[in-house]
């Protein structure tokens, strides 16, 4: 599979499905999830409760993609114009360096049980240690088909924490985490059913009493990476040397490091390349958005996700790590039918295949950002591509959309009085 598909934009959405339907060998079936937008009533129905309708939002495919050596296409599902484009632009320069190296550790989730106003912390921990080995049988027991399939618990941990904010009566917790290899589920409620089955186990141990039990969404024992070499020539244009878009995105990194401020609107960045695969692929995209952003402050200070630096021999080299808790098996949403075609187009089965796709993605929508930023400005392009929803908003309709848009790009006015009054123009000049 090529996921090089020049002109792909230029197309109507049939021929651009059409083309993305052939390329990645899918059957019209696929294609009919996404041209139906997919979801039953009856199945939106069966998903969450109170159900009076379904929402749609648009799924644009980024192009150029190349994750490990393989082609992908990535479909994105997003409401923010420039978001596909940049992570198709940026990933055509990339692929030209050999495209991006992305890894991902196994799909271990953390599960906390919590004993609560603990008197004695100490003896406490000291009647857990010894019963981890049962304990751990206990809870794979309660999973027997992920454990059939090689998943299960891989060990624990017993911390100690003391609440003592100010003013207040001080406290002291001990925390019981577990490791669960979910394999190629996101594993929540997996992780669940087992804190909630060992629950009674350590009140039994400890004489201690249960608080909470569920899982971390810091998951920080399922790391993706993705990395990117790009050496300068690729990143010249017309206007900036190759030399001078590295150091302005290596400087823009150590903005975002040294400055939290920063470093928020960076990492939002990031997630605009992650979140709409996320979601594409029927993941809980507020489970990924808590992980990342409690992972960029582990530290005690919020920092970027991405490293970004020029090499000594000035190429740009970037990289991305965050807990990217995602599965391709399980959940609700699998049962929507373009969510299985998204799966299908993206050619993974496993987890982990995913994540990694997803951390690339990550990686090269903040480059798109990034070099943006660091030359022409963030507007230049992001204001041309929102100019059609301005025009589409203002009431234009066919060919007067792209003819108002070239309008308020003339002009630098993207607003809806300058739409209004370039459409009615437009149609007063009769053309
Ligand atoms: P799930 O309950 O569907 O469990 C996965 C199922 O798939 C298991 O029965 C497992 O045995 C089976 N399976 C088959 N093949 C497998 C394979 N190769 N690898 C792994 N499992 C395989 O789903 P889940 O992943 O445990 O939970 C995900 C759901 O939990 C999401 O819908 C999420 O929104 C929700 N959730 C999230 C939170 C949170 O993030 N804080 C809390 C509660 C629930």
């Amino acid at each position: 599979m090529n996921s090089r598909l020049p002109g792909f934009y230029k197309l109507d959405p049939d021929a651009r499905l059409d083309t993305v339907l052939e390329a990645a060998g899918l059957s019209p079936e696929h294609g009919a999830a996404w041209r139906d937008g997919g979801l039953p009533l009856e199945l939106a129905d069966r998903m969450i409760e109170n159900v009076v309708g379904t929402f749609r939002l648009p799924t644009g495919v980024a192009v150029n993609m190349r994750v490990n050596d393989r082609d992908v296409l990535v479909p994105m599902v997003v409401e923010e114009p420039s978001v596909v484009a940049a992570v198709g632009n940026m990933a055509r320069i990339a692929r030209a360096a050999g495209g991006f190296e992305a890894s991902c550790e196994p799909s271990v989730m953390i599960g906390q049980i919590e004993l609560r106003d603990v008197a004695d912390p100490k003896a406490c921990v000291a009647a857990l240690e010894p019963q981890i080995e049962r304990l751990i049988c206990l809870g794979d027991a309660r999973l027997p088909e992920l454990v059939g399939l090689g998943g299960g618990i891989r060990g624990m941990e017993i911390r100690t924490l003391r609440y003592d904010e100010p003013g207040e009566k001080p406290s002291d917790l001990v925390v019981l985490h577990f490791f669960l290899d979910c394999l190629d589920a996101m594993g929540a409620n997996m992780v669940n059913t087992v804190a909630e089955a060992l629950a009674p186990e350590l009140e039994a141990i400890t004489g201690e009493r249960v608080g909470l039990r569920i899982l971390s969404n810091l998951a920080d024992r399922r790391l993706a990476r993705a990395r990117v070499v790009l050496p300068p020539e690729l990143l010249g244009d017309a206007r900036f040397t190759g030399a001078e878009v590295a150091e302005g995105v290596a400087g823009a990194w150590r903005f975002a490091w040294a400055d939290p401020y920063r470093a928020a609107t960076h990492n939002k960045g990031i997630m605009n390349g992650v979140d709409p695969v996320v979601i594409a692929t029927g993941n809980d995209w507020r489970a990924m958005e808590a992980g990342a952003h409690a992972f960029a402050a582990r530290s005690g200070a919020y920092k970027p996700l991405s490293t970004w630096k020029v090499n000594t021999d000035g190429a740009l080299v970037g990289t991305i790590e965050l807990p990217v808790q995602v599965g391709t098996v399980g959940g609700t949403l699998r049962m929507h039918p373009t969510v299985r075609a998204n799966i299908a187009l993206l050619g993974v089965k496993r987890a982990h295949e995913l994540a990694e796709i997803i951390a690339a993605v990550g990686l090269a929508q903040n480059l798109g950002a990034l070099k943006a930023l660091a030359t022409t400005g963030i507007q230049e392009g992001h204001m041309r591509l929102h100019a059609r929803s301005v025009a589409v908003h203002a009431g234009a309709e066919g060919p007067e959309v792209a003819r108002v848009v070239v309008a308020l790009v003339a002009a630098g006015d993207f607003s809806d009085t300058r739409a209004r009054a370039e459409l009615a123009a437009l149609r007063g000049a009769g053309t």
